[in-house]
């Protein structure tokens, strides 16, 4: 082996997926369509074409293992989606994955990349097996055979994976080059979340974070707080939750309080953001033992008296409960479904402003939009006209969604699929239905 490959690590940056809080996902994501589908007064044609998938593949994936052995893995790939572009969407590694649940990540794909009004449809992928009980070399063959399976399904105009559960800059690499061999050319921009140095875009570790202080900012605007009159609590210390802490604090915001997963830190007079993220590099990438701060649990960090909470630990932190003594004016979602069912309601009703995590950390999927672009292009962006690039989008589709919410009077998580379904269903109008 002439270098050493990282295969197992974590992506830092993912196409974003929503927490499956039902037993049949599928059945979860109509849920909220049909909110949106009886708001807008769909019509009832457009209805099923609308939620029906339009493409799935089931295909066998065989593997030679390091033991001699043969086995064959099912590999998935649905495309929800393709009336507003090639479909967009990561693929994941996991022993649980089931059609029912990348159906309805395909489908999600296709709302938010509407929400960010970037030009593609939706669609997911998955291999049911156990990459943490593979080897580099197995791991490689499946995930070649996987792409060689579904040569004529992937494709820079057709359908454009990326990182996601258990996938990494190294399988989109394998990806590109599987594709490329059978292509006789290289098309770097079959995927993105790729390595920069085979066609990655710069800003893509920072996307998350960053669209998330840009709808935040958003928000104060039209609640009419000035960043510099208010604190922040942050939930999470990880990607998104220590770069959207030092991007909101650039912008004179003071971060109080922020936590992971050895507990919460509290400073009236602002945490020092950068000596937090410079203690947690050196630290094993825990907060744990951080002076500077005195030490609150979780909940009393979600329940500080602050204009903002930014939740960008994981799901299900912001429950009925703990909703109820939520203090906070906006709660801008850069976890996945940190709020639970039974607190929105809560939160609407004492009218906390809560930016839903399909618009607030959707700016992954706008960066992997550009990675897609300058592949295309063939000419590459600064990491400053990514950025502001990257904040014009997110600043729009905040304002939309916000117009949205107001105009159809719901909350902005509801106004968020009205908006991104109505312009699927328009750009179907317009189309027509082929015969
Ligand atoms: P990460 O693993 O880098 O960081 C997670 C952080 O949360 C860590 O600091 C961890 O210690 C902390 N944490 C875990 N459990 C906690 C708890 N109970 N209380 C307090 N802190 C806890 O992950 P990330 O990439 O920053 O992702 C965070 C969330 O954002 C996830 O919900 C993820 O799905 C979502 N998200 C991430 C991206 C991305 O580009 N990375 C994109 C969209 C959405």
């Amino acid at each position: 082996m002439p270098y050493k490959r990282n295969v197992y690590a974590r992506a830092v940056y993912q196409e974003p997926a929503p927490i499956q809080d039902h037993d049949n996902p599928f059945q979860s994501m109509m849920e909220r369509f049909d909110i949106a589908a009886q708001i807008l007064e769909l019509d009832p044609n457009f209805y099923e074409y609308l939620c029906t998938p339009s493409h799935i593949y089931i295909t066998a994936i065989p593997v030679q293992m390091d033991d001699g052995r043969v086995r064959v893995f099912q590999g998935i790939r649905v495309i929800h989606n393709e009336l507003r572009g090639p479909s967009k969407g990561g693929i994941r590694f996991a022993p649980d994955v089931t059609v029912d649940e990348v159906k309805a990540l395909a489908a999600w794909m296709t709302w938010k990349c509407a929400v960010v009004n970037v030009p593609f449809g939706g669609g997911k992928g998955g291999v049911i097996c156990n990459p943490r009980e593979m080897s580099a070399g197995e791991l490689e063959r499946l995930t070649r055979r996987y792409t060689a399976n579904l040569i004529n399904v992937f494709g820079p105009e057709r359908d454009i994976p990326a990182p996601d559960m258990n996938t990494n800059e190294q399988i989109m690499a394998w990806i590109l080059d599987t594709y490329s061999m059978h292509q006789r050319r290289t098309a770097s921009a079959v995927v993105t979340g790729k390595p920069i140095v085979l066609g990655g875009s710069y800003g893509r570790t920072e996307a998350t974070g960053r669209g998330v202080m840009t709808v935040t900012l958003g928000a104060m605007d039209r609640l009419g707080l000035r960043p510099a009159d208010c604190s922040v609590a942050v939930q999470g210390f990880g990607n998104v939750g220590s770069i959207a802490a030092r991007l909101l604090a650039e912008q004179g915001c003071k971060i109080v309080a922020i936590s992971d997963i050895s507990g919460g830190y509290y400073n009236a007079n602002g945490i020092d953001i950068h000596a937090a993220i410079d203690y947690t590099t050196s630290n094993r990438g825990t907060l744990e033992g951080f002076e500077g701060a005195e030490s609150i649990t979780n909940e009393e960090l979600l329940t500080l008296d602050v204009d903002v909470l930014v939740p960008a630990a994981k799901e299900d932190q912001i429950t009925a409960e703990i909703a109820k003594g939520i203090q906070a004016k906006i709660i801008s979602e850069g976890a996945n479904g940190p709020t639970t069912p039974g607190a929105d309601e809560i939160l609407n009703e004492r009218g906390v402003l809560v930016i839903p995590d399909i618009l607030a950390n959707a700016g992954g999927v706008t960066v992997s939009y550009f990675e897609w672009v300058q592949n295309r292009q063939g000419y590459f962006w600064t990491l400053d006209r990514v950025n502001r690039r990257l904040d014009r989008i997110m600043r729009k589709a905040f304002e939309d969604v916000y117009d949205a919410a107001q105009k159809y009077d719901v909350s902005m998580r509801i106004g968020a699929y009205v908006l991104s379904i109505d312009k699927v269903a328009r750009t179907l109008r317009l189309r027509g239905i082929y015969a």
